[in-house]
């Protein structure tokens, strides 16, 4: 089946076409009809399966009749964190170059002034995150009683975020009789009653999930002790025997992202790294040397990466196997995407084993077990190293140095207990002013892995990584 088979303007298979696509991805052929025909949808899919398209390309149909009025835009998604929000935006741009539409980007971290003027002259497109949105319509700076459409993105990590409320309570606000778009990796319960609540005899779509059947990532688990610089000797070995172009490398926490950038930079290898103690203006500059090419590998922590489509990526390296078996789908879809190849190198080190026990209970999938590259007491004797493509470093096994053996943070906490809904990003109500003035997570007792993990990013930089938004506002020219 070809786009043309969807039913999409010929304007739209034009950009579809400089795009570079050439055939649409599963959720996209199921999807596109349906929201063409006014229909509400649930798409079980996670990112890296083409399903912003799925929503992008037959909105920008949709709403291409009709006309704007100040104050109300036509349409509304919602995102959980500013960086999708960006990325969705930045699909509009791409998809919608043939056609005459407005759109609105509201997101934390940028200033009102701009957004509230976009606003004022009316957009046909609003992409916005929950806090930025209910903070605008609190003020009265925002109607929602004009839009026609709304699209809830990634519900499942908005549930994780504890977005929740607030999206009910922005879908009171639009018409009753409005199309809704929801969209989800998995249907955990809560996400099952805001769609009964809130759809209308909706069409679901289920994809494959991409760590479960997603042959194009090659995923591997190497067994490695618990010891900082042992692991980083393992990782060296890895990045240099392996065909890697471009990787990105997991920590747990910032701590471990900035040790181990510094560690690798030592040893030759061309390194940046962002994670949520860093201002917005240096991980940008940091993403953005990752994406041209001056360096060829990003350690990043969880929050700071999330959401990131980064072309080409051909290896993730989780030096810390995540506490959270979402984080490793999340993780390892970094690479293997848009049909692309990918191998996935998770280090686990004993304590890591039901992680990985809950990991592959999630996917489905048992990952193949492979020796360490460096001898290890009791381990397979280390394969001779390849070099990589893109690194420049000695290829003599690396002697952990003396200065690199820092103290790494004491080990995972063992309560598996409830999230207790922590916000990611910026905007100002009280609880999240709170939450900022708290200390460090390093410094305070932690009462759940689940908590730790959210916190270990906050602050007022929080999530946005993306691209400078100079589409705040724009009018796409025909
Ligand atoms: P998403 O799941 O929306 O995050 O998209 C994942 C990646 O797939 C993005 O880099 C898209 O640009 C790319 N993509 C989306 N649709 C297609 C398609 N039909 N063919 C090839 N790549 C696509």
């Amino acid at each position: 089946m070809s786009f043309a088979d969807l039913g999409l303007s010929d304007e739209l298979l034009r950009a579809v076409t400089d795009a570079g696509y050439t055939e649409p991805t599963p959720i996209q052929r199921q999807a596109i009809p349906s929201v063409l025909m006014g229909k509400d949808l649930i798409g079980i899919a996670q990112t890296g399966t083409g399903k912003t398209a799925a929503f992008v390309l037959p909105m920008i149909d949709v709403l291409g009749e009709g006309r704007t009025r100040a104050l109300m835009p036509r349409s509304l998604i919602l995102e959980p964190t500013r960086e999708l929000a960006a990325q969705v935006a930045e699909n509009f741009e791409k998809y919608g170059l043939n056609h005459k539409l407005s759109m609105a980007l509201l997101i934390g971290g940028v200033q009102m002034g701009d957004q509230v003027k976009a606003l004022e002259k009316g957009v046909d497109v609003l992409i916005a995150t929950p806090g930025r949105l209910m903070d605008l319509y609190g003020r009265g700076k925002i109607l929602l009683t004009g839009c026609s459409l709304l699209v809830i993105d990634e519900a499942d990590r908005m549930l994780d975020m504890g977005f929740i409320p607030d999206i009910e309570e922005i879908c009171t606000k639009l018409p009753k009789n409005r199309q809704t778009l929801l969209f989800s990796a998995t249907m955990p319960p809560p996400i099952k009653k805001l769609a009964d609540k809130f759809l209308t005899d909706p069409k679901t779509i289920e994809v494959a999930r991409p760590a479960t059947t997603n042959v194009n990532i090659t995923q591997r688990i190497v067994q490695v002790p618990a010891t900082a610089h042992v692991k980083r000797d393992v990782l060296r070995r890895l990045l240099q025997q392996d065909e890697v172009s471009t990787a990105i490398i997991f920590c747990n926490r910032k701590t471990t992202v900035r040790d181990l950038n510094k560690s690798l930079k030592k040893h030759g290898f061309r390194s940046a790294e962002i994670h949520g103690d860093m201002d917005q203006s240096a991980r940008i500059a940091e993403l953005d040397r990752f994406k041209n090419g001056d360096v060829n590998i990003l350690v990043a922590s969880d929050v700071a990466a999330r959401g990131l489509d980064v072309k080409g990526v051909s290896h993730v390296f989780n030096f810390d196997a995540p506490w959270h078996p979402d984080d490793y789908v999340h993780r390892i879809g970094r690479t293997g995407r848009g049909g692309a190849t990918g191998t996935a190198y998770t280090l686990v080190t004993p304590e890591d084993a039901e992680n990985i026990a809950e990991i592959e209970k999630l996917t489905g999938h048992k990952i193949e077990r492979v020796p360490s590259p460096v001898a290890i007491d009791g381990a397979d004797e280390a394969p001779a190293p390849k070099r990589a493509r893109g690194g420049k470093r000695d290829a003599k096994k690396a002697e952990p140095r003396r200065e690199e053996a820092v103290a790494e943070a004491p080990a995972k906490p063992k309560s598996r207990r409830a999230a207790a809904p922590v916000r990611e990003e910026g905007p100002a109500p009280a609880p999240r002013e709170e939450q900022r003035s708290r200390p460090p997570r390093e410094e305070r007792p932690v009462r759940d892995d689940r908590r730790r993990r959210r916190d270990q990013d906050d602050g007022p930089d929080e999530g946005w990584n993306g691209p400078i938004p100079d589409f705040l506002n724009y009018t796409i020219e025909a």
